[in-house]
């Protein structure tokens, strides 16, 4: 089986430049490809070096998260598009909208994130959107936005169940993250169950993210021997555990018992939306 990483972030500086034994973990996991999100401008120059290094796994993306708008220097908008012109198959992101955390100038947000997703669109390249207690504002741009005709993702989709119908029919794909399998993500999972077979898509978010310890542990689940292993990797500058890419083969097999169903079945779907999405 093959499994695909929607979204992580393996440039990471947090990932202390020990990315070659990242990936070597993750080959014997069955990982075939990886979207790597670059955050802003500072990230990009690694994102690009990771894709040069790994061109069969590494799916480059460039963008600027929202909690890192402040950090623009005049001259990203020219530097995204070089990126993205000397980047071969480069997606645009990670991109977004975050009211959650303080302190961050909304309007600013939003015209960086339109700059974007208007890139994306003109180019039709697809987007990586990150949303976090915006959901009424990001609905409104994906509306009346011109949106890129291949499609974007909306990654750890967290907002209300009634919008995924819509947000569909606007393009969009949801991935789902380990984290939503500790317990008190039940509405999140209650909500991935309504995100139609062809638009679901599975991520680590590494180095964020992490899965519970012990899965598969849901109701019901039965111990099992051949349960998936959960990685860890730790901060070097905190000393907490920090999500691993390799752990996308346990993110998977909790899709599998979310969504009831074989893990071969359910990889094959992944792999075909995740071929339509990002090519
Ligand atoms: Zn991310």
């Amino acid at each position: 089986m093959r499994f695909y990483d929607a979204h992580n972030h393996l440039q990471d500086e947090r990932f202390a430049g020990r990315q070659a034994e990242l990936v070597a973990a993750c080959r014997p996991e069955g990982v075939a490809a990886m979207v790597v999100n670059g955050a802003c401008e500072a990230d990009w120059p690694q994102v690009a070096a990771l894709a040069r290094q790994y061109p069969d796994l590494v799916r480059p993306s460039f963008g600027v998260h929202p909690w890192y708008v402040a950090e623009c220097t005049p001259a990203w908008q020219a530097t995204l598009v070089r990126w993205l012109d000397e980047t071969p198959g480069a997606a645009i992101g990670e991109i977004g909208l975050d009211r959650w955390k303080p302190g961050l100038d909304l309007p600013a947000q939003e015209a960086v994130f339109v700059w974007q997703l208007r890139l994306a669109a003109a180019r039709n390249l697809p987007a990586s959107i990150h949303c976090l207690q915006a959901w009424g504002g990001m609905f409104d741009l994906l509306r009346s936005e011109p949106r890129p005709a291949c499609g974007f993702l909306l990654h750890s989709y967290g907002g209300p169940v009634d919008m995924v119908a819509q947000l569909a029919k606007l393009g969009a794909y949801f991935s789902l993250p380990g984290y939503f399998a500790h317990a008190r993500k039940q509405r999140q999972r209650d909500t991935f169950r309504a995100v139609p077979p062809d638009r679901l898509l599975i991520e680590t978010d590494a180095p964020d993210q992490l899965l519970p310890a012990g899965r598969p542990a849901g109701p019901g689940a039965s111990a099992d021997e051949t349960a998936p292993r959960i990685y860890t990797f730790e901060d070097p500058a905190t000393g907490k555990p920090l999500n691993h890419p390799a752990n996308l083969r346990a993110v998977y097999a909790f899709a599998a018992e979310l969504f009831g169903e074989p893990l071969p079945a359910l990889a094959a779907r992944v792999e075909a939306n995740f071929s339509r999405l990002f090519g």
